[in-house]
């Protein structure tokens, strides 16, 4: 079994009387690039700053790379790479006065030269000011500090929020050639689902604070699918297969979300209910996050009158 170089056990935190994440329990292996999925105020931002010992829970734990994250010494804190969510960096300070003040955190391992060439690849200069710079610059920078001291574990809050779609993309493969070359662990929190995709190998999911799934991405691509059933006649109005998540009727039309439900069991479901035909529906990560993270009883944002 491999190394475990993330976990957390029972993780839990209340603002107040609001629950925010309940009984987190992960455990996440050197080498991986986890998808950390959620929809907004899952938890994922709570969950990463208790991680990294920034914010106290309320019950539980976390360790990173073996050491408890309530304590992490400053020799731990120097294998890991942290990228904010709205990457806050000191307005005030050029790109090159940032470098030099974070670079004294990571004296051994600071990498002058790709720090540089990342600096020069978005395009930027040193000499530039913080509070000069678009969001989407800031991200750059803030990325680029974040990956110059070649973390063993790099934690990302959301950290291509602002880049255009092509720095994005160019961004996100470079550095996970570069990081998986090396063996090092990335998590990194997205709502982009298609960059989740294309570049994680693992993928975890909140919801409303509890824990959905902690898989490599091909299980749970393989697990949440779609049928549609027809029937000649009327359809029945809900399903009965185990595995089932929702469940759309419309006359003579089923459409079901399921989960972990193998071909044989959907056939043998089809016989039983009669249905003239049946197919799946293909999915990509997005399809299967709307659905596997939708409420039960998901309405509608905007509800127009149907035109006869
Ligand atoms: P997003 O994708 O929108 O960034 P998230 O998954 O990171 O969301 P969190 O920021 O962790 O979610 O928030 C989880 C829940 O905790 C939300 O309901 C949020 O309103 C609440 N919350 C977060 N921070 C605080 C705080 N400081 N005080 C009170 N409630 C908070």
């Amino acid at each position: 079994m491999s190394e475990i170089v993330l976990e957390t056990k029972g993780l839990t935190k209340y603002y107040g009387g609001k629950l925010a994440l309940d009984h987190l329990d992960l455990q996440i292996p050197r080498g991986s690039i986890c998808g950390f999925l959620g929809r907004n105020g899952a938890g994922k931002t709570t969950a990463i700053k208790m991680m990294l010992g920034l914010l106290h829970p309320t019950a539980g734990s976390a360790a990173l790379l073996g050491c408890d994250s309530a304590a992490l010494t400053p020799a731990v804190r120097q294998r890991i790479g942290y990228v904010t969510e709205g990457h806050r960096l000191f307005r005030w300070m050029s790109i090159a006065k940032l470098e030099r003040f974070q670079r004294a955190f990571f004296p051994e391992q600071w990498d002058d030269r790709f720090f540089g060439d990342m600096i020069e690849y978005f395009e930027l200069s040193t000499k530039q000011k913080i509070k000069h710079l678009s969001n989407g610059q800031r991200a750059q920078v803030s990325l680029a500090l974040a990956l110059a001291p070649n973390p063993e574990l790099l934690i990302m809050d959301d950290p291509t929020l602002g880049l255009d779609a092509a720095i994005r993309r160019q961004f996100l493969e470079g550095m996970i050639e570069l990081i998986t070359r090396q063996g090092r662990t990335v998590l990194f929190s997205s709502h982009i689902l298609a960059d989740v995709e294309r570049v994680a190998d693992r993928v975890v999911v909140v919801d409303r604070g509890r824990l959905r799934a902690d898989c490599p991405l091909e299980a749970f691509r393989a697990s949440v699918r779609k049928v549609i059933a027809k029937f000649s006649d009327t359809a029945p109005s809900e399903a009965q297969i185990e595995g089932l998540l929702h469940c759309r009727h419309s006359k003579k039309q089923l459409e079901m979300t399921l989960v972990d439900v193998g071909d044989a069991e959907v056939a043998e479901w089809a016989r039983q209910t009669g249905a003239e035909h049946y197919e799946f529906v293909e999915m990509n990560l997005e399809d299967q996050f709307i659905e596997f993270t939708a409420p039960p009883n998901h309405r509608r944002l905007f509800q127009w009158e149907e035109v006869e």
